[in-house]
């Protein structure tokens, strides 16, 4: 993909742009924003241009230069093997020196940091005037790994671009930030979401329902309303959650977490036959995560309801649901299940028993919140 062709990030491209422009390239970059915003389709268009053999002028004032798309970097960038980009994500874990048959961890291993970036930066180009590493998930990038970046991004060399994907800025140290140019990105306007994915041929109540969901991901929004289940599709799938949840009693709760249980694993199955280079662990806990989140959005929406907020809901495609469990739970057993549910969160993070897991949520959902912490 070229810069002009990406969707709605005017901004963070174009200062891009202006600092290219002006001879300030930085060389060392944070690129900050939430998941599917578009940070990731930035970065290696960025690459694309730097990499570009003859790099196109599209614009003057303001500037704007992008790739070319038809020379032979272009042609090797976009088949995919330009060895002077340099994508860097923890599942290389697996071809470093100690890493084979190692499982992805949650976290970024040092050693793909050390030995695909840190060991790498001073070999020059082979084809072009740069090398551009992406850095992704680098809010997993832990504390003493980013130490050992420091130096690097300190000083890469000057035909090096490191750019960090971060989609937690507060997980980055300060020495890191300071060493790096910042580049925001913000949320996509509900709109411009749904103007694209009811082209897309999204009905517009759930590609809405999407698009708050995502918090403004265009990325996200993409991926879940066309990701398509053995039987399902996670729309339907999400609506019988909060069918389920609604109308939940103590008896249901062994029956309802064998069915997200189940359901999580249908939506990992297909989300794993479109997502390159992701462990399976990875999209196993996303997928349980977003059921999750589902729960945790309704009870946002409850909250809202309780103190007359009636815009902005996640699930207003299900009102009546909301107003259901709204019936049963008060603003403040909401608050408290919502923290719940963070925990729940943290949970999967720490590979907890995947069965447990969703039990233990909706046994704590049914004794509504009041229980002291039946695991903690
Ligand atoms: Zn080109």
């Amino acid at each position: 993909m070229a810069l002009s062709e990406i969707f709605c990030q005017d901004k963070a491209i174009g200062s891009l742009q202006r600092a290219y422009a002006a001879g300030r390239m930085a060389h060392a970059y944070l690129f900050e924003g939430a998941d599917g915003v578009g940070k990731r389709t930035t970065a290696r268009a960025w690459a694309k241009m730097l990499l570009c053999e003859n790099k196109q002028t599209v614009n003057a004032e303001p500037a704007f230069v992008d790739s070319c798309g038809v020379c032979h970097a272009c042609q090797t960038f976009d088949a995919g093997g330009h060895p002077d980009f340099r994508p860097i994500y923890k599942e290389l874990v697996q071809f470093t020196a100690k890493g084979k048959n190692k499982k992805t961890p949650v976290d970024m291993p040092i050693d793909v940091i050390r030995e695909f970036l840190i060991d790498k930066v001073s070999s020059r180009p082979t084809m072009g005037d740069f090398v551009v590493y992406v850095v992704d998930e680098a809010e997993k990038v832990n504390a003493s790994s980013q130490n050992a970046l420091l130096k690097v991004l300190e000083e890469p060399p000057a035909y090096c671009v490191i750019i960090l994907l971060c989609s937690r800025i507060d997980k980055m140290l300060p020495t890191t930030l300071s060493r790096c140019q910042l580049v925001r990105f913000g949320p996509v306007s509900t709109e411009q979401i749904v103007g694209r994915l009811t082209a897309e041929g999204v009905n517009e109540a759930e590609a809405v329902f999407w698009s708050h969901f995502s918090q403004g991901s265009l990325g996200s929004s993409l991926v879940w309303s066309q990701l398509q289940t053995k039987d399902s599709t996670v729309y339907a799938i999400k609506q019988q959650l909060l069918e389920k949840l609604c109308t939940l009693q103590l008896p249901d709760v062994v029956d309802m977490a064998e069915w997200m249980g189940k359901s999580a694993k249908a939506i990992a199955a297909a989300w794993g036959k479109q997502a390159e280079n992701v462990s399976t662990t990875d999209i196993t806990r996303r997928s349980q995560k977003a059921l999750v989140q589902m729960i945790t959005c309704a009870l946002h929406d409850v909250i809202k309801l309780h103190v007359g907020q009636a815009e902005g809901w996640v699930h207003a495609d299900q009102k009546q649901c909301v107003q259901a469990l709204a019936g049963r739970t008060d603003a403040e057993t909401a608050a408290r299940q919502i923290e719940q549910c963070c925990q729940i969160t943290r949970w999967i993070d720490a590979s907890v028993n995947e069965k447990l897991i969703f039990e233990q949520l909706l046994l704590k959902l049914t004794l509504n919140g009041s229980e002291a912490d039946i695991m903690a």
